[in-house]
């Protein structure tokens, strides 16, 4: 599968970066990193293309980046 040019641009992004206009959130988990970090996992699916995102939303995870996931999504 050849992801979209919004989707190819979005890898290793920056979670900061918004996801791009196909890109739908799915659905979020609520993550504890530890007893003090605690945090979302955003699943993304891209309806032009596909594929499947992820990003990481804690104040803990500063560095994290966009990442392509194999989530089974409903
Ligand atoms: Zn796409």
């Amino acid at each position: 599968m050849t992801p979209c040019p919004d989707c190819a641009a979005l890898r290793d992004a920056p979670t900061s970066t918004s996801p791009h206009a196909n890109l739908l959130l799915h659905s979020d988990v609520a993550i504890n990193f530890s007893a003090t970090a605690t945090g979302r996992v955003e699943y993304y699916l891209c309806h032009r293309c596909g594929a499947q995102w992820e990003r990481t939303r804690a104040r803990s995870e500063p560095d994290a980046t966009w990442r392509s996931s194999s989530k089974p999504l409903d």
